[in-house]
């Protein structure tokens, strides 16, 4: 584990590792000390590593107990980092970070049986102390970033001779070379002496400071974790003392061109000379072996010449990658793979890739050329609240799942994104990954699907600008699909989309799964002499069980004045007992037989006779697409869109809608009846339910162009 992996340090250290063939889980906040974006920078390259892993998450947030296993080795580099900065208000941070950040990590490596810690401390501890500094000599910092430093260290120390914990703190000094934070002085001179602008200097800049170069400092820590002393801190310097006014000159040569300095007072905090004694070093046996001008050019040549794109080289393959995050239900899932399908039917040598949280993934994908990604299942229990399937915290798995999202698009570098339903993902899991498509690949032509409807317009614009959706459809997307139709419910003037978006919308028609994705299957033998065939579904089943009970209710009455068998086909995701609950009572119930859950759902609904099942869009479309007729006993909690999209079938003449309220069963048989005897929709009724959306959500994913096509 590497705490901090997307900073300066952190992230040679992660590249360091991978090439000695471990397997690293990166810990970083992508604190705003300075520009997150240069942090996802330092970590792209890495990011697209098999054996890399990362985590977007604040250590002091972050359940650690599930990231850490007996044997594991850490680098514990997360810090606030910085001197002047630590004075004033600004201290909370480096207290929560440095100390509190440091002391929860003790502990969880106690429990956990962490193998060993090698802890970034700081040449802050010494304050000014005599040169050279020697590990044993006075500790007095002088500014409260040494302060926190040391504080770290004692906690290391305590941990380590309270319970075993064994901790290497190294104590850097002055590190530098490609990567360097922006606060660092050497970033500030070559961007000044390369800008033209006055480079700040500090004091008369005779100050001799103990310069290290990041390559060496990466060596160290890897020696470090290898053959440190348990508690035994160790100088990391020794690199080059040079002056301050000397390393200008350097920087002058390197870029080549003249420093206009401005010279500043000395700010409280910063020692005055810094020189590492090296003695304990030496035992490591690998000292320094970059020198300052060696250093500096290779800084100068990383910060002037580094607008070339990591990837520029490589050559992108068409990829289509799906997000669906898949936390309820099967609704998700299902229309996906019919988007896959089309977009399948239409260019075979596409690769598809799609990241879901589903856990019956696999078995719904079926025969489909599909790469799955499966991302860590959370749950939705109510409106805009998950928990984690598994004993794992939430924040532990959503952290997961935000770096294992951005990770993989860094890695597939796909043609186009299509986000499913959620734009932001769960509870913002999706900002990583859009905000490093946006930087490291702009060719990628992201794409948010949203399903006909979402929820009641006023909810959806209130849970929009809570979470700043408005601005993320402006910015982060290309394109909107909706799959639709702008006629019977438009999305567009319904949730408020600015008029840029609006611009950039389709209504692509309803998106039906075509039957050919199904394995065919010959009708139940039950349904074989039946006169009429009652088909009663629950998509997922998740939340099915109500309409099950309440058909269990009226059918006795029904079965002979239907003249039909019936066959509940409850879903894949119903729980256990309401299952077992429900096949008990159809055993008893005359003419009906329970699957609990069908992979040919097509071949079921075009044997039936009559349909009925809960408003979910893929029930629906899949049951009209199939021209059968029509019951929606929609949910109507914790959102209202069953509901709506109930009504507007029935104001259609393709459904009969039953509510939940008064006598429902009742109202249930009824509508059975009636669907069973009365004549079918015309044609008319027909054509206003467009059913193309797989094909035109397919040719908007294939399409070369950011600009939508006037379709439908
Ligand atoms: P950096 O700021 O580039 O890296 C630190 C990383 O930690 C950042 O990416 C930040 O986002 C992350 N982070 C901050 N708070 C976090 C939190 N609560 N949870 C998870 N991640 C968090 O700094 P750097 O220069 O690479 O320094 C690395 C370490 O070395 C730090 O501990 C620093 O104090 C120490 N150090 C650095 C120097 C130097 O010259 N650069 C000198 C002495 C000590």
């Amino acid at each position: 584990m590497v705490t901090g992996a997307c900073g300066f340090i952190g992230s040679h250290l992660v590249e360091a590792l991978l090439a000695d063939g471990r397997r690293v889980l990166g810990i970083d906040s992508f604190s705003t000390y300075y520009e997150p974006a240069i942090k996802r920078a330092n970590i792209a390259a890495a990011a697209t590593h098999p054996r890399f892993q990362l985590i977007p998450a604040d250590l002091n947030e972050l359940s650690l107990d599930e990231h850490l296993n007996r044997g594991d080795l850490v680098f514990h580099l997360a810090a606030q980092a910085g001197v002047g900065p630590s004075w004033g208000d600004g201290f909370a941070e480096y207290s929560r970070t440095n100390i509190e950040a440091t002391q929860k990590l003790l502990e969880s490596a106690r429990r956990r049986g962490v193998a060993r810690i090698v802890f970034a401390s700081s040449s802050s501890v010494y304050g000014d102390a005599p040169t050279p500094m020697t590990e044993n000599g006075p500790l007095n910092p002088i500014s409260p970033y040494g302060v926190t430093k040391l504080t770290a260290e004692h906690l290391c120390r305590t941990y380590g001779q309270a319970f075993g914990v064994d901790v290497v703190p190294l104590r850097f000094f002055s590190v530098y070379g490609p990567r360097q934070r922006p606060d660092m002085a050497f970033n500030k001179f070559i961007a000044a002496v390369a800008g033209g602008r006055p480079l700040p200097m500090y004091g008369d800049g005779r100050q001799r400071r103990d310069f290290t170069y990041v390559g060496d400092v990466v060596r160290i820590l890897l020696a470090a974790a290898d053959r440190g002393t348990p508690g035994l801190p160790v100088n990391v310097g020794g690199g080059s003392a040079v002056t301050v006014l000397e390393t200008i000159e350097l920087v002058e040569r390197f870029v080549g061109k003249r420093a206009i300095v401005e010279r500043k007072p000395l700010p409280p905090g910063d020692a005055r000379d810094t020189l590492a004694s090296t003695e304990r070093l030496s035992a490591l046996d690998t000292p320094p072996a970059v020198g300052i001008d060696e250093g500096i050019a290779k800084q100068v040549e990383w910060q002037i010449g580094r607008r070339r794109s990591v990837f520029a080289k490589q050559a992108p393959k068409r990829t289509v990658a799906m997000y669906s995050h898949d936390t309820y239900g099967l609704g998700h899932l299902r229309r996906n793979l019919a988007i896959a399908h089309a977009l399948q039917k239409r260019s075979p040598e596409t690769r598809i890739v799609m990241l879901t949280g589903s856990p019956v993934a696999a078995e719904t994908r079926g025969a489909l050329p599909v790469r799955l990604v499966k991302l860590p299942a959370i749950l939705k229990v109510g409106r805009e609240e998950y928990v984690s399937a598994t004993s794992r915290s939430f924040s532990a798995v959503r952290a997961e799942r935000a770096g294992l999202i951005a990770s993989t698009l860094l890695q597939l570098r796909p043609a186009t994104l299509l986000v499913d339903h959620a734009p932001e993902g769960v509870k913002g899991e999706l900002r990583l990954a859009l905000q490093l498509l946006h930087e490291q690949l702009p060719e990628t032509r992201v794409i948010l699907g949203l399903r006909d409807i979402l929820d009641d317009p006023d909810r959806v614009r209130q849970t929009w600008a809570e979470r700043g959706i408005p601005e993320l459809l402006a910015n982060a997307y290309d394109e909107v699909l909706v799959y639709g139709s702008r006629e019977l419910f438009d999305v567009c003037d319904l949730y408020g989309l600015s008029p840029a978006v609006r611009a950039r919308t389709t209504f692509t028609g309803y998106v039906a799964k075509d039957p050919a994705m199904e394995p065919p299957r010959p009708a139940p033998a039950a349904w074989a002499g039946a006169r009429r065939r009652l088909l009663v579904i629950g998509g997922g089943g998740g939340d099915a069980a109500a309409l099950f009970q309440s058909f269990l209710k009226v059918w006795p009455g029904l079965a002979d004045r239907a003249h039909a068998h019936a066959l509940l086909v409850t879903g894949p995701l119903m729980p256990e007992a309401e299952l077992r609950e429900l096949s008990m009572l159809a055993a008893a119930a005359p003419a009906m037989t329970l699957e609990p859950s069908s992979t040919s759902m097509l071949h079921l609904i075009a044997a039936a006779d009559a349909v009925i099942s809960m408003g979910g869009y893929n029930s629906v479309v899949e049951t009209l697409a199939a021209r059968k007729p029509l019951v929606i006993a929609p949910r109507t909690a914790p959102r209202h869109e069953q509901l709506i999209r109930a009504r507007i079938m029935e104001s259609l003449g393709l459904a009969r809608v039953v509510l939940p309220g008064d006598e429902p069963p009742r109202r249930l048989a009824e509508a059975v009846l009636a669907v069973l005897s009365e004549e079918p929709p015309g044609e008319a009724a027909w054509a206003r339910l467009d059913l193309e959306g797989g094909r035109r959500a397919a040719e908007r994913l294939l399409a070369e162009t950011r600009e939508p096509a006037a379709l439908g």
